[in-house]
């Protein structure tokens, strides 16, 4: 008998992924999800339970009939953009479900956490690489919705001996090497499946958002981590968890920065093809460089981030973005 592990947005990028991971691990990846923005097809490694996690009837039931041993939580909106025009969408979604996933667990006493956070939690750091004793000021209300649930966490940890492990992705990227899942979205807006839908002539022209930036080539700097690689942390944070380890936060990235120039360079090796591309102006609320320092991830769970070198992330997206297209 498997352990059950109740997956929340297990439909999604990330978590259909770790739930991949989880099971290749022994547990059965328990996906919650309402398929607002996940994809059934992407359930493919364990049960899928279709509902939402703000309604409270349809989690205890959910919790009662499975008995999980944990939760790890995707389930949340998660472009900034919308999040500007859109902030009440965003507070409901990610906060108010939060809090009513925390108040169940403690409900139903189940006790450790893998909370699926995010970079945008530092919003404009004041150097790099980022450490997790960086100060949290978010500054978009995405970002803002996932430092309020890692504060709920937090006081729940306190309050009820919940213990959680918070991880602060930089730039998930990649797809599963099998071929099985990868980035689905709808609309898609990150650079790397843009920039391969570009050279392969699926997509528009890229926009290079900002050409002006103080960075070497005029470009921003970001740290682009495998999805691969961010599952294997999230099983490894669940172990971390059930040996009894204490409530944390950790940054899961490289600690190497790449510039759009950069990506655009890659997608051209992985391709094969040209990237059509045009400068555009700096995207609002773009800083100029985000990298981790993954220190304390890599020492507290023995995790090496092993597929994310940049050619290996293009080949993967590659390949996944050309199997999307031919279905
Ligand atoms: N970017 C770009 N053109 C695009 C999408 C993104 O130039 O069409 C740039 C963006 O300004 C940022 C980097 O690529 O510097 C990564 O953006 P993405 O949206 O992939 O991730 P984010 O860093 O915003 O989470």
């Amino acid at each position: 008998m498997t352990k059950p592990v109740l997956v929340t947005g297990g439909a999604g990028y990330v978590g259909s992924h770790a739930a991949k991971a989880l099971a290749a691990s022994g547990y059965t990846p328990v996906t919650v999800d309402t398929l607002e923005r996940g994809f059934p097809e992407a359930v493919q490694f364990g049960p899928l339970e279709l509902g939402d996690i703000a309604d409270r009837h349809f989690l205890d039931d959910v919790i009662a009939r499975w008995q999980p041993v944990a939760v790890m939580h995707f389930a949340a909106f998660a472009y900034v953009g919308e999040s500007v025009t859109n902030p009440g969408l965003y507070y409901r979604n990610n906060v108010m479900g939060s809090l009513s996933l925390l108040e169940a667990m403690r409900d139903h006493r189940v006790r450790h956490l893998v909370f699926s956070s995010t970079c945008a939690v530092y919003g404009v750091p004041d150097s790099v690489p980022i450490p997790e004793t960086e100060k949290r000021q978010p500054i978009s209300p995405y970002g803002a919705s996932k430092l309020m649930v890692e504060r709920m966490i937090e006081d729940f940890s306190s309050a009820y001996g919940l213990s959680a492990a918070a991880l602060r992705y930089f730039n998930a990227a990649g797809a599963d090497d099998e071929g099985l899942i990868g980035e689905n979205h709808m609309p898609e807006t990150h650079l790397i499946p843009l920039a391969i839908d570009a050279a392969l002539g699926k997509g528009p022209a890229l926009q290079l958002f900002g050409a002006d930036y103080p960075t070497p080539d005029g470009t921003c700097i970001r740290d682009y981590i495998h999805v691969t690689d961010l599952a294997d942390a999230h099983v490894r944070a669940l172990d971390y968890l059930e040996r009894g380890g204490a409530t944390v936060a950790l940054n899961l990235g490289t600690g190497t920065g790449l510039s759009v120039r950069e990506i655009i360079a890659a997608v051209e090796r992985g391709t094969g093809a040209e990237v059509p591309y045009s400068e555009a102006p700096r995207r609002p609320g773009d800083p100029p460089a985000l990298f981790a320092d993954p220190t304390r991830a890599k020492t507290l769970l023995e995790w090496q981030p092993i597929h994310s070198d940049i050619d290996t992330i293009v080949r993967t997206a590659v390949a996944w973005s050309r199997r999307r297209h031919n279905r």
